[in-house]
């Protein structure tokens, strides 16, 4: 952050949970920050929290089509891009044999297809300015074998197979490419699929050494330093953030 004045960053899903809390870090630190989601309230509402430096986009990411105009205009109204944080996502909970094909593809399409899609968009320009960093939000699901997320499990996992094939080809030419693997963090998607499953819950809290669940915050911090020059040799890992619940027994 200190070779270059001005820094822009989109950061998908960044209206609610840990995207706001990654805008939020980024707000401070001076980065001109775009938040992207579907919800023009709450996106409304976030850019209110956040005050200077925050931007609010509206764009359905799992409308694939949609994807390059929404970059050209960040583009066409920035300059830059240096950062893309793809934070958006959904889960769905439910039994293998009840999961559709329709819901299958719905969360691939949301978690996996759209990473792909805007990224490519993003790299285009960040391969123009030779640097960037990407940073892809992937799950503890990706970490272990978690039951009931059959799809969301899929998708985080080739985020992290995607993280790496990405640096590989990114880097020698300035991009970096880092995945952040949230632990158990409190937010509105934990809530739902924890608290109405005690017995998930108890299983989240008695393998996580820490002994507590992470808040949003604990994610934003780590994405503004993949985000930042403290992080200029790091690409290619996924970085877990879970008070030691990907390596608790
Ligand atoms: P939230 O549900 O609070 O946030 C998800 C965000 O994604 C929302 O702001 C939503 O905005 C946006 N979003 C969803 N679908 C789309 C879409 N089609 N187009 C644009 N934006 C979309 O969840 P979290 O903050 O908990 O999760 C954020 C990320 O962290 C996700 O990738 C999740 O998988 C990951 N994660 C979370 C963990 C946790 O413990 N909370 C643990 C591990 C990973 P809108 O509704 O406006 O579209």
């Amino acid at each position: 952050m200190t070779t270059q004045t001005k820094r822009v960053a989109i950061v998908t899903g960044g209206g609610s949970g840990i995207g706001l809390a990654i805008a939020e870090k980024f707000t401070q630190a001076g980065i001109e920050t775009i938040i992207v989601g579907r919800d023009e309230k709450k996106l409304k509402e976030a850019k209110e929290k956040l005050g200077e430096h925050s931007y609010a986009k509206i764009c359905d990411l799992s409308n694939l089509s949609s994807i390059p105009s929404f970059v050209c205009e960040v583009i066409k109204q920035f300059g830059q891009i240096d950062v893309l944080v793809n934070n958006a996502g959904i889960n769905m909970k439910k039994e293998f044999q009840d999961v559709t094909d329709e819901d299958f593809q719905k969360v691939i399409t949301t978690n996996l297809t759209s990473v792909f899609a805007i990224s490519r968009e993003v790299v285009k320009q960040m391969l123009k300015q030779k640097s960037g960093s990407i940073i892809n939000i992937s799950s503890m699901a990706a970490q272990y074998g978690l039951p009931k997320v059959i799809a969301y499990s899929a998708s985080k996992t080739a985020i992290d197979g995607m993280t790496r094939a990405m640096a590989v080809e990114l880097s020698p030419k300035g991009i970096r490419v880092n995945a952040i693997a949230p632990g158990f963090i409190v937010t509105d998607m934990t809530d739902k699929a924890l608290n109405s499953d005690p017995e998930r819950k108890s299983k989240v809290f008695g393998r996580t050494p820490m002994g507590y669940m992470g808040q949003p915050s604990d994610i934003g911090d780590a994405a503004l330093f993949l985000a930042s020059d403290a992080a200029k040799y790091i690409t290619g890992v996924v970085l877990p953030v879970d008070g030691g619940n990907s390596i608790g027994f």
